[in-house]
């Protein structure tokens, strides 16, 4: 039990990737919080993962909205017994040429990851400092936060934004123990990937086979996607480590799409 009575909020943990860590936060001990946009599946998911008000919690929450984050931060500390943990890992995905981006879109996109990112984080902090005990945040980046591909302009810029923050992070929240660290995973089949298939293989001119092959996993080392518990395992490891050693840091992990 890697995170035992640890008290961890993911965001966006009603599906894909961020349903997964709290899965694996749950059978490492953790009590988990998901927060979600969705607030029935968010509620449902925490009733699959244990018991509501004791173990698990599920909050309505848009990360974009300050009043929300604030409310559902605070609810969760207040129900579980502070914040140790906090998964930044709610998004969305638009993909579109530059030239043909709609400016609403562009910021549509970048408030859910990084104005979401930041809020999350001064919520969160804010509960890590007083509570004294430390704490881990961890950032959903990409291999986008290192690397571009066409069609994602404010996708590539947030993910890269995110390496940032963390940095910050990670040297204000040295002195309360608090560690900062981002998860940059290659392409994992979840509904936002299933979503953008035909959206790009539309914007490409080829089929949604040839998104797969020739655009999404080209550059991979196996031609494999990367799992939602390769990238839970990761979440498992930066949360549970120990001290300030590994803080301030990003790893891929992509089946080598991207090699540091
Ligand atoms: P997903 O679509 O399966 O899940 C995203 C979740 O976020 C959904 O439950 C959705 O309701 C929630 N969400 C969306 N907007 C929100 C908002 N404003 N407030 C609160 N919740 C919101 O997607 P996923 O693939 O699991 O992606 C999770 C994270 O991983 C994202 O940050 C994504 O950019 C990142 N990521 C995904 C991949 C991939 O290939 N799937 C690769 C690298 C990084």
């Amino acid at each position: 039990m890697r995170l035992q009575d640890k008290v961890a909020v993911v965001t966006g943990a009603a599906s894909g990737i961020g349903k997964e860590i709290a899965r694996t936060f749950a059978r490492e001990g953790a009590k988990v919080v998901i927060a979600d946009l969705d607030p029935a599946a968010a509620e449902a998911t925490a009733a699959e993962l244990g018991e509501i008000g004791k173990t698990t919690l599920g909050v309505a929450m848009n990360v974009t909205d300050e009043a929300q984050v604030d409310a559902g931060i605070d609810r969760a500390a207040a129900t579980l017994g502070g914040i140790d943990v906090l998964v930044s890992n709610a998004g969305i995905q638009i993909v579109a040429p530059l030239d043909q981006f709609e400016f609403t879109r562009w910021k549509t996109l970048l408030a859910v990851h990084l104005d979401g990112a930041f809020l999350t984080t001064r919520a969160a902090l804010r509960h890590m400092y007083r509570q004294g005990r430390g704490g881990s945040i961890i950032y959903m980046g990409s291999v986008h936060s290192k690397e571009a591909s066409a069609l994602k302009a404010p996708y590539v810029t947030a993910k890269h934004g995110l390496i940032g923050l963390a940095k910050v992070v990670a040297k204000e929240g040295a002195a309360h123990g608090v560690r900062a660290n981002v998860i940059c995973p290659g392409y994992v089949r979840t509904p936002l990937v299933d979503k953008q298939i035909p959206d790009q293989a539309r914007n490409l001119g080829i089929s949604p086979e040839d998104v797969i092959k020739k655009v999404m996993l080209k550059d991979t080392v196996d031609g494999e996607f990367t799992t939602v518990e390769d990238v839970a395992e990761l979440a498992l490891f930066f949360a549970s480590f120990g001290s300030n050693a590994l803080t301030g840091q990003s790893l891929v992990v992509s089946h080598g799409w991207f090699m540091q």
